[in-house]
């Protein structure tokens, strides 16, 4: 592409048809001096990361771009000299039954909103290329705080969450890398990873992106049917009791409980659980300390929310 030969790395092997937005896009990125460019060999990457030098920050994503990832990408912008993006479905934290080829897909607009918000660089591999041989290295995500709340529904997810993670920290090698506290657990446990393997990976916790009426943004929403869309605002209405009665100085978290499945009664409540950072489970609210999560099922659709107090 002819925007290519003003960057020093021939690295864009992807092909997909531009249509005459992205081309704007592409130009105006130019003129301000952003060129996105798409990876999608293992090669690739590692010739573009030994050329890399300065601060670089890393977005990974399963793509299917909402507000939520941009606000990470934007927040990874204003931190980093380089900004990596990478949109990888990953199959091995899916399990069986899951939505794996269902999951929503959409990358001619990922790619518009990165060119957008200015990403440097977006990896794009395949699965046979992530995962290149039949009986890997596994990653073991610890027992006592990987097989309750998420890893309770979903037994071993977590397993295929850090593999991933990890072989992309070790293709991206970034400084700083971005994460929703939306998936509070899945936080937890890769800041854990990056501790425990002694990663030298800053991990970044980034706020949750809402709807104006209060729905935590997700891939998976466009499952929901209007009527379970408008049943689904009672997750948020709950957590935002919590924390009224919070306010209000009430610790005691039975209370609290009792208040918030009152507003959830008519919805299919998965957990609704009060923890600490470690993930453990609390009697007791402590500021600074304290995860409230939900998690409930419309169909085969599961929406996750929490707040951080
Ligand atoms: P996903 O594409 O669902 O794997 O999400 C990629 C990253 O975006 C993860 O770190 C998520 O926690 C984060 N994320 C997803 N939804 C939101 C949201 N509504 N607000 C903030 N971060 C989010």
């Amino acid at each position: 592409m002819f925007w290519n030969k003003f960057n020093p790395l021939l690295i864009d092997n992807y092909s997909h048809n531009l249509n005459k937005n992205s081309i704007f896009l592409a130009i105006m990125g130019f003129l301000k001096g952003f060129i996105l460019t798409v990876i999608n060999t293992i090669e690739a990457l590692r010739e573009l990361r030994n050329n890399l030098s300065g601060t670089i920050g890393f977005v990974p994503t399963m793509g299917a771009l909402h507000q939520g990832h941009i606000y990470l990408i934007k927040e990874a912008r204003k931190n980093n000299k380089i900004l990596i993006v990478s949109i990888f479905i990953n199959p091995t934290q899916f399990l069986a039954h899951e939505d794996l080829s269902t999951y929503p897909k959409n990358d001619e607009n990922d790619i518009t909103i990165c060119r957008k918000n200015e990403v440097d660089y977006v990896f794009m591999p395949t699965p046979s290329l992530m995962y290149q041989g039949e009986d890997e290295v596994l990653i073991k995500a610890p027992k006592m705080s990987s097989y309750i709340l998420e890893g309770k529904s979903r037994p071993g997810h977590f397993n295929g969450v850090l593999q991933v993670v990890l072989k992309l920290f070790n293709l991206v090698q970034p400084n700083n890398a971005y994460f929703g506290k939306k998936d509070a657990q899945q936080l937890s446990l890769i800041s854990q990873m990056v501790k425990d393997l002694f990663l030298p990976i800053n991990i970044i916790e980034c706020e949750i992106i809402r709807e104006k009426d209060g729905l935590a943004l997700s891939s998976r929403n466009i499952y929901l049917s209007q009527e379970n869309r408008r049943e689904a605002l009672k997750i948020s209405k709950s957590l935002n009791k919590a924390k009224e009665l919070i306010n209000k100085k009430i610790n005691n978290t039975s209370i609290i409980e009792k208040e918030m499945l009152y507003i959830l009664k008519d919805l299919n409540l998965e957990y609704l659980s009060f923890v600490n950072k470690k993930f453990e489970q609390i009697n007791t609210i402590e500021k600074g300390n304290t995860i409230i999560l939900i998690v409930v099922r419309f169909n085969q659709t599961r929406l996750l929310d929490n707040i951080w107090i």
